[in-house]
């Protein structure tokens, strides 16, 4: 039996995809070799390049807007990095409301001033803050719209002067945003796209070539673009999976399919915590997560009787992140809403038990 897959990253992919991409390790297209032992330079492979690229700003509605998307290498961690490296000349503006957003401002104080325009910490990350100024004279402005451990997630984005840069690792796809808002988009492909090995980068061309410094090769989004995102060896495997999970999506109706689908998944999941009194949201009701739901248990000594029960009704994957503890169901794209049924059901059941 397939198991209700809630895990927070790598996670649930859908089964066609999984099924389709699993077939092309054997024999990509019929050609009688796999897809990881061809030349990435081939046209086989160029052509799902390119057929990935142009469906991701397909999807997010940016075709013809002068954006380019490329699949890099690194993780979105490595965007941390690179965003400054390609952005920053003196300062910019972080919104802070979690661990995320506390790496990628770590790394960018190594070559710049960095200022939190505002932070969730004070109550733990349990919040979206709201009503900061970002001032006009920064370089740029860098906000993480889901925040994966402590399950927040941004509803509306500021009207942001500057070039405005978004981590949207956990929930890009998912909802429908007007993304032409945004400057530059990242996204490890491992919350709502693929496998881990490739990071979706979408960056508006006429931001880059601004800053003084001189940018390395691989780190610098120019080079990428000019090389079509195949300067040095793409992780062929991650890349194609990301194009048929980016196809699988847009049978679905694309974001605004989805989109449906996420919100019964999370009013499910949410109306459960509310309502059962074994059960307590970690965050703000207004600015929770739909795609990381954390909760606790109003009685640990529970515990064991809960995760037994959740492992008996296949459900894998609701432990907290190590830095939070309690639990995390993560209802990311290709989860079904009778996962989240199941889960529900569970949940009542302790309740009728204890
Ligand atoms: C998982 C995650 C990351 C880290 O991604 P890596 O690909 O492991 O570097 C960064 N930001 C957010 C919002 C995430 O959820």
């Amino acid at each position: 039996m397939k198991r209700h897959n809630f895990s927070a990253g790598p996670c649930i992919l859908p089964q066609e995809v999984l099924l389709k991409s699993s077939e092309a390790v054997m024999d990509f297209n019929g050609s009688g070799l796999s897809l990881i032992e061809i030349s990435h330079r081939s046209k086989g492979f160029v052509d799902v390049m390119e057929k990935a690229r142009s469906l991701a700003l397909e999807l997010l509605g940016l075709e013809g807007k002068g954006y380019k998307a490329l699949f890099l290498q690194g993780g979105a961690s490595m965007q941390f990095l690179m965003v400054t490296l390609n952005l920053l000349e003196k300062k910019a503006g972080y919104l802070n409301t979690g661990t995320w957003s506390e790496n990628a401002i770590k790394e960018a104080r190594i070559f710049g001033d960095i200022f939190e325009v505002a932070s969730s910490k004070d109550k733990k990350h349990s919040y979206i803050p709201k009503g900061y100024e970002i001032p006009k004279d920064y370089d740029y402005f860098h906000c993480t719209s889901n925040n994966t451990i402590f399950g927040t997630q941004i509803k509306k984005f500021p009207n942001c002067p500057i070039p405005m840069v978004c981590d949207m690792s956990s929930d890009i796809f998912s909802r429908q945003l007007d993304f032409s808002k945004f400057d530059l988009i990242y996204a490890g492909a491992q919350k709502n796209m693929g496998p881990a090995g490739t990071t979706l980068v979408v960056v508006k061309e006429e931001i880059l070539g601004k800053v003084s410094r001189n940018i390395p090769s691989i780190m610098d989004y120019n080079v990428h673009i000019n090389k079509s995102s195949m300067y040095n060896t793409p992780p062929v495997f991650a890349v194609y999976t990301s194009m048929l999970t980016l196809e699988w999506l847009k049978n679905l109706g694309g974001i605004k399919g989805v989109e449906i689908e996420n919100d019964k998944k999370a009013t499910l999941m949410y109306s459960e915590i509310d309502l059962n009194p074994l059960f307590n949201g970690y965050t703000t009701k207004e600015d929770r997560s739909n795609m990381n739901a954390t909760f606790t248990l109003a009685n640990e000594d529970l515990k064991e009787t809960f995760d037994t029960m959740c492992q008996e009704a296949g459900i894998e994957g609701l432990n907290g992140h190590r830095s939070v503890g309690g639990y995390r169901a993560s209802m990311y794209n290709a989860l079904s809403l009778d996962s989240v049924k199941a889960l529900v059901e569970v949940m009542s059941e302790l309740e009728s038990k204890a």
